[in-house]
């Protein structure tokens, strides 16, 4: 979410992505998951509901919640989240040592963060 400019598995994906970062406001509140999730609703690896690469993205998913201090099934505004996310993950440097072998990584290390 961070780094998103548009591209993504689908365009289905990818238009569904932006919709969801226009929805979500600071205040809007969002329950975490290692699980498939709103981002997950139009990804074409969301097989009934499960990821096609789960065990991968959950560790990705786990190294962020230890890193911001949460944990599944925390809720908490959406604003608050990106914040811990942009202070404790992005801003310090954390993010290729947590998805650097993800397909995307190359596009994720050329831009900003959106939260910084
Ligand atoms: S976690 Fe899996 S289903 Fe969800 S967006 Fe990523 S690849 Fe798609």
């Amino acid at each position: 979410m961070a780094y998103f400019i548009g591209l993504g598995y689908s365009d289905g994906f990818s238009a569904h992505l932006a919709r969801l970062l226009e929805e979500l406001v600071p205040d809007s509140p969002v329950r975490l998951t290692v699980g498939t999730d709103a981002v997950c609703s139009h990804c074409p690896n969301n097989i009934n509901g499960f990821c096609s690469k789960p065990d991968k993205v959950a560790g990705y998913d786990r190294a962020v919640l230890d890193l911001c201090g949460l944990g599944e099934g925390d809720i908490l505004p959406f604003g608050v989240f990106a914040s811990l996310v942009q202070k404790r993950l992005l801003a310090p440097g954390c993010r290729p040592g947590i998805c650097g072998d993800c397909q995307w990584n190359e596009v994720c290390a050329a831009h900003p963060s959106r939260w910084a």
